[in-house]
């Protein structure tokens, strides 16, 4: 064994056996330190013929670069086991298992609107998303609302530069869904709408809305009432009775408004439904024929309900909740009350 060989070996030998950081640190002057075996290795260099020069040169760098190797991987052992001894001497266990960590809960909205669909799936109908930025035809024109209509003057709305609207309702994906899937068709669109009005505890700016169309032969009010039932009804989670008012609403002929017996009272009468007994719930009627007609459908032959369901009147209904504020106040206590998970 040559002398490079033997000094490495016992370099080796000396890193494995050192039993700390300090003892490591030791080890590696007393090999490649200043005044370290292997540099006086180096130092013989010059004292030797030219020819065995370079190959002599070369081991001592090989012997270098794997002792260093050696003593990288001691120093990562050595500190691991420092770490380790450090955490158990602190009563850390790494082998515990983890704390649960608090996670949040669906918003009312968002649960109720997957309810909805999952009824409305069960019922044949297809979930339809749109635009929340409408062209002003869509919005209102072709909903049999045009410029100087009154109607216009109870959307409060908020108008884009460049003529478009930020949607009043869901009603536009009506004309769009014609349009694009013809008849018969029967769509939900639960989505976000907005007006420009002041907030207070039964208005916001911002609000959630389930447009509802079924178009088809035959389609009348029996069907309308139908669905509606069944849907509130699941929603609701009782049995409910249902009236229909006559209700104005341009784009649809006839129109109504939808209320359900009051669930706070049985009927009886109290403040929520204002001693009447009842409850307004949602807007609906027959699709009026130039709404078809916008759409592409041919009056004559095709005739369709439709509906708007306010959702977040839905939830207040279902949890007797007075202030429609309390949705976007991103107050946690009251969004962790319908934690379902
Ligand atoms: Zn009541």
């Amino acid at each position: 064994m040559s002398a490079l060989a033997e000094l490495e070996a016992r370099a080796l030998g000396e890193i494995r056996g050192a039993t700390d950081l300090a003892e490591l640190k030791r080890v590696e002057q007393a090999f490649l330190g200043k005044k370290g075996e292997l540099t006086q290795q180096l130092k013989q260099l010059s004292s030797l013929p030219k020819e065995e020069r370079p190959a002599f040169g070369k081991a001592v760098n090989d012997c270098k670069v794997s002792l260093t190797k050696a003593l990288e991987a001691r120093e990562r052992e050595l500190k691991a086991e420092e770490l380790s001894a450090r955490l158990s001497s602190e009563g850390f266990d790494p082998t515990e298992p983890g704390s649960p960590v608090p996670y949040g809960t669906l918003h009312p909205i968002t649960q109720i609107t997957e309810e909805l669909v999952d009824v409305f799936q069960g019922l044949g109908f297809s979930w339809l998303d749109g635009p929340e930025v409408e062209f002003e035809y869509y919005n209102f024109d072709a909903l049999g609302i045009p410029g100087d209509h009154p109607a216009r003057e109870s959307h409060d709305t908020f108008w884009l530069r460049d003529g478009n609207v930020l949607r009043t309702h869901t009603s536009p994906v009506q004309i769009r869904a014609m349009e694009r899937f013809g008849a018969p068709l029967s769509v939900i669109v639960p989505g976000r709408c907005f007006r420009n009005e002041t907030v207070d505890a039964s208005h916001e700016h911002t609000f959630y809305q389930m447009e509802g169309l079924m178009v088809g032969r035959d389609i009348s009010v029996p069907h309308l009432i139908y669905t509606m039932k069944t849907c509130l009804r699941e929603i609701l989670r009782r049995d409910i009775e249902v009236r229909l008012r006559p209700g104005y609403f341009p784009f649809v002929e006839p129109g109504f408004e939808l209320d359900v017996n009051c669930p706070f009272c049985e009927g009886e009468g109290c403040k929520v439904c204002k001693q009447s007994g009842w409850i307004e719930m949602l807007p609906c009627g027959m699709v009026h024929p130039d709404v078809l007609r916008s759409g592409g459908l041919d009056p004559e032959e095709w005739t369709g309900f439709a509906f708007g369901l306010g959702l977040q009147r839905l939830v207040m209904v279902r949890y007797g909740i007075n202030d429609i504020r309390d949705f976007t106040g991103g107050d946690l206590r009251f969004l962790k009350q319908f934690n379902r998970i």
